[in-house]
């Protein structure tokens, strides 16, 4: 495209009274020849944006900088695909709305992100978005009360479903159950309305094709066109699907581990999951002699909340346990019903339930610890509980005691697969020992074990989705809690979390929605949220690529699969456009039309850099655009002052941060090198989860490179911020410049 540019500036929301735009137009039309800019009181008016749209439609530009306010807001104004190529520049709150108007130092800030933005755009080429036949088909797998509600959610919503499920019927837990938790007002009384409508309606609708008796023998390709191999025991077949629901539900925690509860000692300690059958089947008897029982004593959090076996709640034990002993009590009035909990957890409106249970006489619920159980003559069981609420240890006798035991997700082990498969290749190629061994540590860590799969995906990255300490599937907690960490691909209920089936309808509802926002991205050629509506990826310059296998590595999402020799074979539609390759890439082939290793080095020397003696130090902040670049959007909101030297350049992820570009900005004579992105660890913030640790690593070798140069290694420093700390950023920055200061320029200023 022969690029015109048309330079848009805006004068409101007070950035005409803190920088002259005039003399700011001027850096538009003499430095960088513009043959357009306009300066305009209120750009974002119906008149402001009548005025480009007139110029793009005559043909006086097509390669669009509107330099105004924040680009995270009016959107509606300002469109991003209101021109072929669009760029905004945050005069607003990186500037007027954060700095001293009409000084020397706001205008030169202002004046260095026109600069950048212009630069930016120049360097931008418009984006071509992939374009393939797609499939809108969804896969859901698991045929449980999740998976049963995401396929007739999505079926409802016009979608074609494939429901594959490994049992010989459709319901899983939920068909066995008797009763339901309470859904009704006045939530004290269990439910009698079952799933069977729902599962019968999953079993006719026209547009749900069910697999039952079936196994996922291969996944492969990405979303739009993942393409299935299904197995059954009346054949195998393929289908092509775009988009994929993970409901594999849960597996009650192993009771031959909960020794130390009485589990396996007597047949008259069984598990929740036990009784349930036995309750549905009509009859709660001791299974030692078949008599009726009299005395019920549950356990909660049998292995739940528990360092030893499960260190988490499991969320339904407890209101499990009080819509058994109402069983027990619809069986025989008379009975006697203990109840030996850590605490009740029964959120919500199940509170009322729970005062329901607590208010009949012959209920017995007291706090304790249960640290015996044994069988008295005659076949009682007598169960020691301390520190109970009374103070003291007591001895309860019962019939029949039951383990309320927690959720185990129904996962596979997904990337641990493929760490013992690295492992082994690793022996067979006799690369090093350390290697070998670190692959084996993390496999054997991750309790890996062959025979798990679910999906079998073909991904370098391994068969399954990637899943946390304990099994559930890895996603996105706070903001996008049906991801994973496979694009397309989205887990509903317990194998995500422990939850009840009320939450995991719900569940099944967010994620088929996703899956349904999936495949209509996929269509356009579109990216996923925290990108969505992105039509830009990236590509890559093979000539020039040494195999090194770091993008295929570090990519979060196993959008990148490798050759036999390790050259990286990228599939777009599983990209979520975050740059962590872009970043990783050490012969920085990688790029995006709109996005590149040269267009930020760019941007990086069009800073003006003024002289030692000008005693006007200059910083460049990477700031991630996910939470760091609104959290300074906020602190400009609200007005907080912060040092003018500071030039922003926002990064896609801070995992796309190349470490070139530091050492770019370093021999230009800036100062200094921030860098801010989202919080990660266990309780990752990272939208791209693993970018700012992957940036945190890099960061580690230039401090070294910055010492051999006998740089400080204090001109760099990293910071994780979330949003809602934007009040810490003024302080953040201006501590930085404050070091900055004490150590003096670079000496590599002006060589
Ligand atoms: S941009 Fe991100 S998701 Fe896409 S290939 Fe690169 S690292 Fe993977
Ligand atoms: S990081 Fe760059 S050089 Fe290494 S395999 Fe990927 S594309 Fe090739």
């Amino acid at each position: 495209m022969d690029k015109k540019l048309g330079v848009y500036i805006c004068g409101g929301c007070g950035i005409g009274d803190a920088v002259n735009t005039e003399k700011l137009a001027k850096v538009a039309t003499k430095e960088y020849k513009a043959p357009l800019c306009r300066v305009h009181p209120w750009l974002c008016g119906s008149e402001g944006t009548e005025t480009i749209r007139k110029d793009l439609a005559e043909g006086a530009a097509n390669t669009v900088v509107v330099a105004a306010c924040s680009p995270r807001v009016k959107t509606d104004a300002f469109p991003p695909d209101m021109a072929p190529i669009f760029e905004r520049v945050n005069l607003r709150e990186h500037v007027a709305w954060s700095h001293k108007p009409k000084d020397e130092d706001t205008e030169m800030l202002a004046e260095d992100y026109l600069r950048m933005g212009i630069v930016k755009a120049q360097k931008s080429e418009p984006l071509e978005p992939v374009s393939e036949a797609v499939s809108k088909k969804l896969l859901v797998v698991g045929g449980g009360i999740t998976g049963i509600t995401a396929a007739l959610e999505a079926a409802e919503a016009g979608y074609e479903v494939a429901l594959v499920e490994k049992q010989p019927q459709l319901g899983g837990f939920a068909a066995t159950l008797k009763r339901r938790f309470p859904v009704e007002a006045p939530f004290t009384e269990p439910s009698v309305d079952g799933f069977r409508e729902k599962i019968e309606a999953a079993g006719y609708h026209p547009r749900i094709q069910v697999f039952t008796s079936a196994r996922i023998a291969r996944t492969e390709g990405q979303p739009g066109m993942f393409d299935v191999a299904i197995e059954t025991p009346s054949g195998a077949s393929t289908i092509r699907a775009g988009a994929i629901v993970l409901a594999t539900g849960w597996k009650p925690y192993d009771a031959s581990k909960l020794a130390h509860l009485g589990y396996g000692l007597s047949a008259d300690v069984i598990t929740s999951v036990e009784l349930e059958r036995m309750a549905a089947a009509g009859k709660i008897a001791r299974p030692s002699d078949g008599k009726l029982v009299n005395s019920v004593l549950f356990v909660q959090c049998a292995g739940s909340r528990d360092k030893d076996h499960l260190p988490y709640c499991s969320s339904v034990c407890c209101v499990a346990t009080l819509k058994q002993a109402g069983y027990i009590r619809e069986q025989s009035q008379d009975a006697l019903v203990y109840i030996v909990y850590k605490d009740m957890r029964t959120p919500g409106l199940y509170e009322r339930f729970y005062r329901a249970a607590q208010d009949h006489p012959l209920n017995f619920l007291t706090k304790g610890e249960v640290t015996s159980v044994a069988v008295a003559p005659g076949g009682m069981l007598t169960v020691t509980v301390t520190n109970t609420l009374v103070g003291e240890a007591i001895e309860l006798s019962a019939d029949l005691v039951v383990l309320a035991t927690g959720m185990v997700p129904n996962s596979a082990d997904g990337e641990a697969i493929r760490a013992l498969e690295d492992a082994e290749v690793r022996s067979v190629k006799g690369e090093s020992e350390t290697e070998r061994a670190e692959a084996a540590k993390k496999a054997e860590e991750l309790k890996l074990h062959k025979g798990t799969e679910i999906l079998n995906l073909t991904y370098r990255q391994g068969p399954d989705l990637p899943v946390l300490r304990h099994g559930f599937s890895d996603s996105h907690f706070v903001c996008f809690p049906y991801e994973t960490r496979r694009t397309g691909i989205y887990a509903a209920g317990a194998v995500r979390a422990p939850m009840d089936s009320a939450h995991a309808q719900e569940d099944a509802l967010g994620a088929a929605m996703k899956a349904i926002q999936s495949v209509e991205l996929a269509a356009r050629g579109q990216a996923l949220h925290p990108r969505s509506g992105d039509a830009s990826y990236p590509s890559f310059f093979l000539q020039r690529c040494t195999q090194c296998k770091r993008c295929t590595e570090e990519c979060p999402f196993g959008a990148l699969d490798e050759d036999e020799k390790g050259t990286p074979k990228p599939n777009p539609y599983r990209c979520r456009r975050c740059g962590i390759c872009m970043g990783s890439c050490p012969e920085r082939i990688i790029s995006f039309k709109n996005y590149s290793v040269d267009m930020i080095a760019s941007m990086i020397k069009a800073i003006e850099v003024p002289e030692e003696d000008e005693e006007k130090p200059r910083v460049v902040a990477f700031l991630c655009e996910n939470d760091a670049y609104p959290a300074l959007d906020l602190a400009g909101l609200h007005r907080f002052q912060y040092d003018a030297s500071v030039r922003v350049i926002p990064l896609r992820c801070l995992g796309s941060l190349n470490i070139v570009w530091i050492a770019d900005a370093l021999a230009r004579g800036i100062d200094g090198v921030m860098l801010v992105g989202c919080k990660y660890g266990d309780d990752y913030q990272c939208h791209f989860i693993r970018g700012s640790e992957l940036a945190s690593r890099r960061l580690e070798n230039v401090k070294e490179t910055l010492q051999r140069l006998r740089l400080e290694s204090g001109r760099l420093e990293l910071t994780e911020l979330a949003i809602h700390e934007y009040g810490k950023l003024p302080a953040l920055i201006n501590g930085f410049m404050e070091r900055i200061r004490e150590m003096g320029p670079n000496p590599y200023k002006g060589l």
